[in-house]
């Protein structure tokens, strides 16, 4: 469902010349509405302590593969771009390298994440190091705006020394603006330890309006901007559909401006794939006030079994087998809401599942909060392992 539309026709004018303006006016990130006058069409927020200011709607650029969908973006005035060592295995990094090559370094901002293994393995530094600075030869860059350890899954991790230690180094040596962590699994005590590390300047993490802990989490947001952290909101559109099959696809809109009514998010990152979902952004964050019919349809939503996991755990400690069911159920989004099999794919290998994880088990222990039936899920996902690179989308 989309309301409030631009029109086409203005929105490709605007992107023309918000265009030119960004190449003509060099201007400094923490000032990005001046050097893109596209820009001041979005509420701008500050990121924290890292004083960036940034439109309320950036881009995560995960699974888009068409540089002219980031040209769009880039010239319709969102200055920052996400993305991962990771993402479709090095080339979403290397196309915004190419594409940002001639572009003035400080007309965006841009934040890659590295993934490592917890508990740490021996390498754990050598491995990272190198990973990163692959990362930072992809997109062409001496430095990245904001370096996340990607998916951090404990608070013991967040506070590990081994860990700070080499992102404070990393920072030294002008690899990284600013350090931050993302975070999958909607733990509000990470954020906690975040503020007792004291070296995070940005937290990446999933929120919506599905968010099962939500009092806590926003707590926890509130306690951390108070400390200077900035937060940046992905998974906003609880995996892109509002159907458990994956069939129809939500009201993304709605989603956003629900996001944004936290004041600390200073920016979402949805991961838009074409012109048509770019504008939907767009146009969210052009009127982010939300409407009584936004309001209804999210309250029409909030009951409804849909991708979205809470990544809670509970069903780990109920499996016979100790399966990674969270990863196993974002892996399920990927393919079925995002319509990702790569990235469901990727996700599966990093943890090892197999197909047919369940087959050594009887009758499925897992009770889900949500509903899941999780072994029929796993079932159904798990075969993606099995299907070579080449016929995945
Ligand atoms: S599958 Fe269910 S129990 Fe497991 S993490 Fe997701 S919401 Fe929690
Ligand atoms: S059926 Fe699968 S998910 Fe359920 S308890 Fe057994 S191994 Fe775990």
């Amino acid at each position: 469902m989309k309301n409030n539309k631009v029109n086409r026709r203005d929105f490709i004018r605007l992107s023309a010349t918000a265009g030119a303006g960004a190449l003509l006016i060099p201007n400094s990130v923490t000032a990005s509405s001046a050097s893109n006058p596209a820009t001041s069409e979005y509420p701008i927020r500050t990121l924290g302590r890292t004083g960036i200011k940034v439109p309320i709607i950036s881009m995560g650029v995960m699974r888009a593969d068409n540089p002219n969908v980031v040209r769009a973006a880039y010239n319709a005035g969102i200055t920052h771009f996400d993305t991962a060592h990771g993402y479709q295995n090095g080339r979403n990094e290397e196309m915004l390298g190419n594409f940002f090559k001639d572009k003035p370094r400080d007309s965006f901002t841009i934040a890659t994440k590295v993934k490592f293994k917890q508990p740490l393995e021996d390498n754990f530094e050598k491995g990272f190091v190198e990973m990163f600075d692959l990362s930072l030869k992809r997109l062409q860059m001496d430095y990245v705006d904001i370096l996340y350890a990607h998916d951090l899954t404990s608070q013991g991790i967040v506070k590990n020394k081994r860990v700070t230690d080499l992102l404070k180094k990393l920072k030294t040596e002008g690899k990284i603006r600013h350090i931050g962590f993302s975070m999958h699994n909607h733990n509000p005590a990470q954020i906690d330890a975040a503020i007792d590390a004291g070296i995070y300047d940005v937290i990446l993490l999933s929120y919506n309006f599905k968010l099962n802990n939500l009092k806590e989490t926003d707590e926890a947001i509130a306690r951390g901007a108070k400390a200077g952290i900035g937060f940046v909101a992905m998974k906003t559109m609880t995996g892109g559909v509002e159907d458990a099959e994956g069939k129809k696809q939500i009201n993304g809109q709605a989603c956003l401006k629900w996001a944004w009514k936290n004041e600390h998010i200073a920016t979402a990152i949805p991961g838009f794939t074409n012109f048509d979902l770019l504008d939907d952004c767009l146009t969210a964050a052009k009127f982010p006030e939300m409407t009584t019919e936004d309001k209804n349809y999210l309250a029409s939503l909030s009951d409804k079994e849909m991708l979205f996991c809470q990544q809670c755990g509970k069903c780990k400690e109920q499996c016979t087998e100790h399966l990674p069911i969270p990863d196993a159920m974002r892996a399920y989004m990927y393919a079925y809401g995002y319509k990702n099999a790569s990235l469901s794919k990727e996700t599966l290998l990093e943890v090892n599942l197999v197909q047919d994880a369940c087959k050594n088990c009887g009758k499925c222990k897992v009770n889900c909060p949500s509903g899941f039936n999780v072994s029929e899920k796993i079932a159904a996902i798990t075969p993606i392992v099995n299907i070579p690179d080449v016929f995945l989308t």
